[in-house]
């Protein structure tokens, strides 16, 4: 079963490896069983955890091997991973070794659309290192505003594989991926793609930013309407030069500033697009205002004429764009406002877990007192702080590795004030929050944005998220 075949294989009697017990492994060997594959699951675990999820797909008929996610079962054609195994593991230097393909469960979804003898959805498809679900979201709201039977689905967290073999009938799928996902997704070959901007993150997957890059480039491969890249990114343009399209596809570039000839931006407070017009030297279609944007801080603007762009592309009117636009409805703890206290507004970024997400809500409001800090995971602050020190009232420091930030501070904002809660612990945040509203004065912004992953303090991101909202309520509570 080379890589190279086509989607409605005959999977009877197929040997087929499942790479990981776990939310896209567990599906996936299901599937592949009902389509009379023989499966075999292999996983690295061997807890009462995975034992219990092997005993129910053994009884379905499906071998599962734990403890052993190295060895590669000698009769294996294909191997379907887990898109979160990592590229250098023994398991697939086996695979190349044996000449087996390897796919990722969007690869599979890829193969199997269209199995049960229906038209499949094309894919309008998201990556970049930031803004990705905000714009897939944005993008399936104006997909509906304009009649389009849709969904936002991939890594946003509802399963490719489920939407491409689930009763439902789409006109055109909304797809967030990752750069994992995009790695292990070969012949996936999307109707438009857009890669929304790319700074280093999960380099210690990918072995180096070259390959990181490399694969989300992987994303505009084979499309067929347009391969839309951020004209502030370089990279992104340099990516779509370098794609394989298909024979008249277009690069479509998009710009907070004037748009060019085959671009979307922002004049006047206006979305413009200068790409999808009849005559682009010298026509701009209005597409919607800046307040449509929902929050209309400039990073989301940015992700909002890449929606508008891969709408565009699939022929939506500009009428829907607008009206989806005006639709949407941020997901929780992103640049979220939570309540006005004493003059003082309360945002909750939880979900800036890295520097370029907070670099982004950092640059939306002034003057600003910062909560920040967490697990740094790698990271280095200097170039952050010394982007927002002129914004910055006060900063609040908690978490594991809030030293790097401290320091980060001293170097470049010295003047700035600076609490060191000193503390890693969950309570910690309501501590921050009063501290916080005393360095703030009415017209300022506290934000939370931590520009950290949370794991050292809560559960997750929105586990944060809800202790600062429950935080600011108490304070507002106590100042009625
Ligand atoms: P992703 O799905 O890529 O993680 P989200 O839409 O969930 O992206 O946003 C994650 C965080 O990234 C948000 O908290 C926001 O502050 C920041 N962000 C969103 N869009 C952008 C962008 N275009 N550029 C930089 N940061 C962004």
């Amino acid at each position: 079963m080379g890589s190279q075949e086509v989607s409605n294989t005959d999977w009877r009697g197929k040997h087929v490896t499942v790479a990981g017990l776990g939310v896209s492994g567990i599906p996936a060997a299901r599937v592949l069983n009902g389509l009379g594959a023989v499966v075999t699951v292999v996983n690295d675990g061997d807890d009462d955890r995975s034992r219990a999820q092997a005993a129910e797909l053994e009884a379905q008929g499906i071998t599962v091997r734990l403890g052993d996610g190295a060895t590669l079962p000698g009769s294996t054609e294909l191997i379907v991973t887990t898109p979160g195994w990592k590229p250098d593991k023994p398991l697939f230097a086996a695979a190349a070794e044996a000449g087996v393909p390897v796919w990722g469960d969007v690869e599979l979804a890829w193969r199997l659309r269209g199995q049960d003898g229906r038209e499949p959805a094309p894919w309008l498809a998201v990556t970049g290192t930031n803004g990705k679900t905000t714009t897939v979201r944005m993008l399936a709201s104006i997909l509906e505003a304009a009649g389009l039977r849709t969904a936002a689905v991939g890594n946003i967290g509802v399963s490719l594989l489920d939407t491409v073999l689930g009763d439902e009938k789409y006109d055109v799928l909304a797809v967030e991926l990752s750069s994992y996902q995009l790695h292990w997704s070969p012949s996936l070959r999307a109707h438009s793609a857009a890669v929304l901007n790319l700074a280093p993150d999960h380099l210690d997957w990918h072995g180096s930013m070259a390959a990181y890059v490399a694969d989300k480039g992987r994303i505009y491969e084979g499309n067929t309407v347009a391969c839309v890249y951020n004209v502030a990114d370089a990279v992104t343009e340099e990516l779509v030069r370098e794609a394989d399209v298909e024979e008249g596809c277009r690069a479509i570039g998009f710009t907070l500033g004037t748009p060019g000839p085959s671009q979307l931006g922002v004049v006047d407070g206006i979305l413009v697009d200068r790409a999808f017009v009849t005559n682009r030297q010298k026509q701009a279609q209005e597409l919607a205002e800046v307040a449509d944007v929902n929050p209309p801080a400039p990073h989301n603007i940015a992700n909002a004429l890449a929606a508008a762009a891969l709408a565009r592309a699939f022929g939506v009117a500009p009428a829907a764009v607008r009206d989806g636009l005006r639709n949407f409805r941020p997901d929780p703890h992103r640049i979220e406002h939570v309540a006005d206290v004493a003059g003082v507004t309360y945002i909750d970024d939880s979900k800036a877990t890295n520097t370029h997400a907070a670099e982004a809500s950092l640059a939306s409001y002034e003057p600003i007192v910062w909560i920040a800090g967490g697990l740094a995971k790698g990271a280095t602050f200097d170039e952050l702080v010394t982007g927002c020190a002129g914004r910055l009232r006060g900063v609040v420091l908690m978490g594991a590795d809030r030293a790097l930030i401290r320091e980060a501070l001293a170097r470049h904002a010295p003047e700035v004030p600076v609490t060191d809660l000193d503390r890693t612990d969950t309570g910690a945040m309501s501590e921050a929050v009063r501290e916080a509203a005393r360095l703030a004065r009415p017209g300022d912004t506290v934000l939370m944005a931590p520009a950290c992953a949370s794991m050292d303090m809560f559960t997750n991101y929105n586990k944060r998220g809800e202790a600062f909202a429950d935080a600011v309520r108490a304070l507002a509570a106590e100042s009625a």
